[in-house]
């Protein structure tokens, strides 16, 4: 761009004269080459190798018609059709009249009558190609991304709304192509290996559209946009289109996901299906079945039900509709089943949609990180309750869930003690489970939360333990005061024996790390003998209880039984 804007400034351009004819080549040059650098070529075969060495430079051609070998209207086509070479402005130099509309429908910029016209005449016609072209490319370089030759995206969605009005809005479908963990293939590989995979699709979804019609865009790192007609099949459609570039691209490391939003004829603005195609692809991000998805009126249903819950969070906060429940953990150590400690569950008790459990907003609150409001929520509610308890002379400790969320909120230890220093509480009540995949997705942010959470005096249980991909190598260097066998493999533990196996050499994993394990999830007898004789330490689940409001624990804790086994 700049070398561009240089070039317009007044410095050296270099012009290629193509004619068979000596004098006529002379007589061009003489009228040229005190203004520009003047280059020769004496047919068509000859012009087209000067033409390729210096692209870059080359500012305007000069192009006789007849000429032997290759003449000037076969050197045009080519040029025209070459995505590189289609830039450079060429004046046709031709004494018949036909030949001029010819010339300027084969994409001839301008042309020149032989016998030549007054010097001057021919210089403005020259100084006037060359402008409007270098004009041209300036624009077409701000309206495309560098990397793919793709339109960016304002540009994308400019076009993509006046070929809605010049196509009579005939239906269109929107597209959102993502690159399954690209980041870490950039990681992996290098980013020019990244930027030369976006190039190859790049080129496979300019290659769709000019086959199909329509526009496409890349529009942020590694994810592009397409917009074309709406195919009756679409289905059949897009597995064509995603074979075709993973035949192109030929690399098994990669590959991709597709969000679509097609036309109803509701006349939706372009950004919305766009980003109604960005909701979809952003749906399949973590399987590993679906590749493609049509945007449908559920998941329509499901984004107004989110957002509507987005939008209430605060409000619901201030009015308290959030409840914390707690769930009993029993030790099994002994020769009766003694209630150790409690998991605190946050219920939203809607005005309007009843109770709703926490999976359903879990999830939306960590996309939007308003999970760290309701968590302080949560935590100053537990910390009271434990005061509460302390003050009727029960001792419970409780566990609450910090999201992944809150490990980098760089205030969380500063929010934790305050919480615990204004109840009056100490930090062996107020326990912490985080979930064992936060710390797969960003070991070392998580690591060093931890551990200053520990130097404060925290205790950390590993939630959800076997779901995610700790190395046993992470584990062993791990500050962690307990493991919880995610519930998965309680579920299944008596049927399927790989699943007890599994769960036996997590128990043997904790003993080595010298913590205790929790079991979560028991419902039966089976489970919890299974789990007694692998030598589990704590087992919580709807066995002894679901999770209660706190007045019910605290009659359980009165009574100091848990069920008799
Ligand atoms: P989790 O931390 O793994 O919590 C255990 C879930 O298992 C709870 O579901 C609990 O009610 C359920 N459960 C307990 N025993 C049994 C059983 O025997 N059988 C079955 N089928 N389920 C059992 P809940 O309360 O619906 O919570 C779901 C998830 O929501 C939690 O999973 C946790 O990840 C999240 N969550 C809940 N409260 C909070 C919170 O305050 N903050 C954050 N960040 N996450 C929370
Ligand atoms: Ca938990
Ligand atoms: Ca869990």
């Amino acid at each position: 761009m700049q070398e561009l804007l240089e070039r317009k400034q007044g410095l050296h351009r270099t012009v290629l004269i193509v004619d068979d004819e000596s004098i006529e080549r002379e007589m061009l040059s003489a009228m040229l080459s005190d203004l520009y650098d003047v280059i020769y070529a004496t047919n068509g075969i000859v012009a087209l190798d000067i033409i390729k060495k210096s692209k870059s430079t080359l500012s305007l051609i000069l192009l006789d018609l007849h000429m032997p070998k290759l003449d000037g209207y076969g050197l045009l086509k080519i040029l025209r059709s070459n995505n590189e070479l289609c830039r450079i402005p060429v004046i046709m130099l031709t004494s018949e009249k036909e030949a001029e509309v010819t010339s300027l429908q084969l994409g001839a910029a301008d042309f020149i009558s032989k016998p030549y016209e007054a010097p001057d005449v021919i210089r403005a016609r020259v100084k006037h190609a060359i402008e409007l072209a270098e004009d041209r490319i300036i624009i077409l370089d701000t309206e495309r991304d560098e990397l793919t030759g793709l339109l960016n995206k304002d540009f994308f969605f400019e076009y993509a709304r006046m070929l809605n009005t010049q196509n009579n809005n005939m239906p269109m479908d929107s597209l959102v192509l993502d690159i399954n963990r690209f980041h870490i293939i950039n990681e992996l590989y290098g980013r020019s290996y990244g930027d030369m995979l976006l190039k190859k699709i790049g080129s496979c979804i300019h290659d769709l559209v000019c086959q199909f019609g329509g526009l496409a865009c890349r529009s942020n790192s590694n994810c592009f946009g397409i917009y074309i007609p709406h195919f009756e099949n679409d289905i059949d459609q897009l597995q064509h289109f995603i074979s075709m570039i993973e035949k192109n691209l030929d690399d098994r490391k990669i590959s991709f996901r597709i969000g679509v939003y097609t036309d109803d004829g509701s006349g939706l603005e372009i950004e919305q299906r766009f980003e109604r195609a960005g909701l979809v692809c952003r749906n399949i991000k973590n399987s590993y079945t679906t590749c493609f998805e049509v945007y449908s009126e559920e998941l329509h249903n499901k984004e107004l039900y989110s957002e509507r819950l987005v939008n209430d969070m605060d409000n619901a906060l201030a009015e308290k509709q959030f409840r914390v429940f707690y769930q009993p953990k029993y030790s099994i150590k002994g020769s009766t089943p003694v209630l150790t400690s409690v998991e605190a569950l946050v219920r939203w008790f809607h005005p309007e949609y009843g109770v709703i459990p926490p999976d359903e907003f879990i999830t939306l609150f960590e996309e939007n990180g308003l999970i760290r409001k309701l968590d302080k929520y949560v935590w100053n509610e537990a910390a009271d309750q434990i005061k509460r308890w302390k003050d009727e002379g029960l001792n419970i400790p409780v566990s609450v869930n910090v999201s992944r969320v809150d490990a980098f909120n760089p205030l969380l230890v500063e929010i934790l003690s305050d919480i615990i220093k204004r109840n009056g509480i100490d930090n062996n009540s107020l326990l912490l489970e985080i979930t064992e995949s936060a710390y797969s997705d960003n070991s070392q942010q998580i690591i060093n939360t931890v551990m200053l959470l520990r130097e404060n005096g925290f205790k950390i249980e590993m939630d959800d333990f076997g779901s995610g991909y700790s190395s046993l190598n992470m584990l062993c260097s791990l500050p962690i005061d307990a493991l919880k066998l995610d519930m998965e493999f309680i579920r299944n533990i008596c049927d399927n024996k790989k699943n007890y196996r599994m769960v036996g050499i997590m128990i043997d994993i904790a003993r080595l790390l010298e913590v205790p394990v929790i079991a979560e999830g028991v419902e039966t007898k089976e489970q919890f003998d299974l789990l007694e004789n692998l030598g589990c330490d704590i087992i919580q689940g709807y066995y002894f209880s679901k999770p209660i409001p706190a007045d019910d624990l605290t009659v359980l804790a009165k009574a100091g039984v848990g069920r008799s086994v």
